[in-house]
């Protein structure tokens, strides 16, 4: 399969999950917004209901909400599959299981190290 091809295929892999990641956020948000908020749902209303969700949740659904929205936009730069922080060539077999993920297996390690 050619680059091109597959980001494609990775671009729309990944806009479906976006998409149902949105109709769970909305749902899980219904409890913190108003229902005039939720009433008729555009693009302005989700993007104001993430605002609402960033303060009010810390779940996985967001933050793989976040690494999704992330991983699109390094398709459309031409940056997808490279590492963001050693700038190395993300393996194939971890983008396979995680399409959206932002860095190597050695620096998500690294990072999550940090982290505790
Ligand atoms: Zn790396």
């Amino acid at each position: 399969m050619n680059r091109k091809k597959y980001l494609e295929e990775v671009k729309k892999l990944l806009l479906k999950r976006k998409s149902e990641l949105e109709d769970i956020l909305t749902t899980l948000s219904k409890e913190s917004v108003s229902d005039d908020q939720v009433k008729d749902l555009g693009d302005q209303a989700i993007s104001s209901i993430m605002e609402s969700i960033r303060g009010s949740y810390q779940n996985t659904e967001y933050e793989e909400y976040t690494r999704i929205i992330t991983a699109l936009k390094a398709v459309d730069e031409g940056t997808y599959g490279i590492c963001i922080d050693c700038e190395q060539p993300i393996s194939e077999k971890r983008l396979k299981f995680y399409p959206d993920a932002c860095r190597c297996l050695a620096c998500q390690e690294a990072l999550e190290e940090f982290k505790q």
